[in-house]
């Protein structure tokens, strides 16, 4: 019996968005658990899916003794502030000496940390866990598919395995392989050779869905080229909203030998290489998109659902622009609904008017977000909720949700779904809260990128992808870094190589 010790900081750092990550933010409850530590870890994150549990579940079976450190995350958003990540890796660290000696430890985090004083948290966070443990001990880490590959992170983690999905359908089984790894590592004395390699050109975020080519074939291939000396092999999509100088997507491979490492990265990175052309697809205007769906509704067999991609909170958007909104009152889009749109003032007076009531709003438009502003109507109140609720979709399947009070407003027949919590809506649970069964609508907007796909797709007569106002930037091209390393393009070139 091993003695592991377990924990988790996640961030998505968006630094193109408005709001930056304090404190409070990973202390806070939303779609996953506020930061927890120590016995409490493992009842916050029990049940939920996430990598950390998965790991556990993983740990416990093969009869390790863990050792909980402490787990959180925020939303997306622009950088974490120096002071969240000073003491937040400084109780991580403090727990895992206290811990100490441990025989393995093992991290669920995300890959894509942007702080104010430095570009790579992850690198910098598992540089003190190195520094504190010695050069030998088995650290294992998890990451996210949109992870930002770095050197850093690679020297000073054992091992990294990263999710195959997008949707991220997957997050418990990895965080489970990666707890085999460590086990392994453990178990057999053995330290594994690294090889990662970069792309010169970003994946928008967009187009690296695994459920649509050309990222379903590559993530189909990836568990077959495992195997013999190779013991592991991810590729991560990366980012493109984090502008940092490691960017962009990276494959990494470990083996029992160099050679075999080197060998299974480069097969792997030409594969995605091949596929360049074909990480892009069209990204519609809110008005096209209205049209659009509006031409075909007649005949639709379900929802055509539009992405009100740039709006995502998944992504750092503050779920709060009307660009589509507007878009749908204006095409006179009778009927269609709108998720989710955060505005915790919106809420409160619809809930002190009460249902059946008719309130004159400003709604949305009060985050600061570029290009954001609310939408001035007479709406009426529909429906009410407090926004506590079960997950019912793949993605979140069983998390309590706790979106503060939530309304069902409507103006010009358009009903939109406000909260109070921004949260990404990817999940029919979050629609059926205030009556509204999803496979019943003729047109949804929703504010996500791709993780709607999962629970809508089935549904949707046909997806939309559209660029509202908003910080989640469909396209990188349009975008200015002034960190990304020379020699990266932007946009994936058209063409095969
Ligand atoms: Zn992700």
């Amino acid at each position: 019996m091993a003695r592991i010790a377990v924990g988790g900081f996640q961030h998505e750092t968006n630094t193109f968005a408005p709001v930056k990550a304090d404190y409070a933010a990973f202390e806070e409850a939303g779609g996953w658990p506020g930061l927890s530590r120590g016995g409490e870890m493992f009842d916050a994150v029990e049940g939920v899916h996430l990598p950390v549990t998965g790991a556990i579940e993983t740990l416990d079976r093969h009869g390790h003794a863990l050792v909980p450190l402490l787990w959180c995350s925020a939303t997306p958003s622009a950088h974490v502030t120096e002071d969240a990540f000073e003491r937040i890796t400084g109780m991580l660290l403090a727990d895992l000496e206290k811990a100490l000696p441990v025989d393995g430890v093992y991290l669920d985090l995300h890959g894509a940390m942007v702080c104010e004083h430095l570009e790579d948290g992850e690198g910098e966070l598992l540089r003190r866990v190195r520094d504190l443990v010695g050069d030998d001990l088995p650290v294992a880490v998890s990451l996210d598919l949109h992870a930002n590959l770095t050197e850093a992170m690679v020297r000073h983690a054992s091992v990294i395995d990263i999710f195959r999905t997008y949707p991220h359908v997957d997050m418990g089984e990895t965080g489970g392989r990666t707890a085999n790894h460590l086990c392994a590592l453990i178990e057999s004395g053995e330290r594994w050779a690294a090889a990662m390699r970069r792309t010169d050109f970003l994946i928008p975020l967009n187009w690296g869905c695994t459920l649509t080519e050309p990222a379903k074939s590559i993530y189909a291939q990836l568990p077959g080229m495992i195997g013999g000396p190779v013991t592991a092999l991810s590729f991560a999509c990366g980012f493109h909203l984090a502008d940092i100088a490691d960017i962009g997507p990276a494959v990494l491979a470990y083996a029992r030998d160099r050679a075999a490492a080197d060998a299974a990265a480069d097969r792997l990175l030409a594969m995605v290489n091949e596929s360049e052309a074909a990480f892009a697809g069209r990204v519609w205007d809110p008005d096209e998109a209205v049209a659009e769906a509006l031409a075909r509704v007649a005949d639709a067999k379900g929802p055509i659902v539009i992405a009100d991609s740039q709006d995502n909170p998944g992504g750092g958007g503050a779920g709060d622009t009307t660009g589509m909104l507007e878009a749908l009152v204006e095409g006179g889009a009778r009927g269609a609904v709108l998720g989710l749109l955060a505005d915790g003032e919106a809420a409160a007076a619809a809930h002190a008017a009460g249902a059946g009531a008719g309130i004159e709003l400003a709604l949305g438009g009060k985050s600061g977000a570029p290009d954001g502003k609310p939408y001035a109507a007479r709406y009426k109140v529909l429906a009410l909720g407090d926004g506590r609720f079960t997950a019912t979709g793949p993605m979140w399947l069983g998390s309590r949700m706790r979106l503060g009070p939530m309304a069902l407003l409507e103006t010009s027949g358009v009903r939109v779904v406000v909260t109070t919590k921004a949260m990404q809506a990817a999940d029919q649970a979050m629609f059926r809260h205030l009556g509204i069964e999803p496979a019943e609508q003729s047109i949804m907007v929703l504010k996500s990128s791709v993780h709607f796909r999962n629970d809508f797709q089935d549904i949707a007569d046909r997806i939309l992808v559209a660029a509202a106002p908003g910080p989640v930037y469909a396209d990188p091209g349009r975008l200015e870094y002034h960190h990304m390393r020379p020699g990266v393009r932007r946009v994936p070139r058209a063409g095969s190589r």
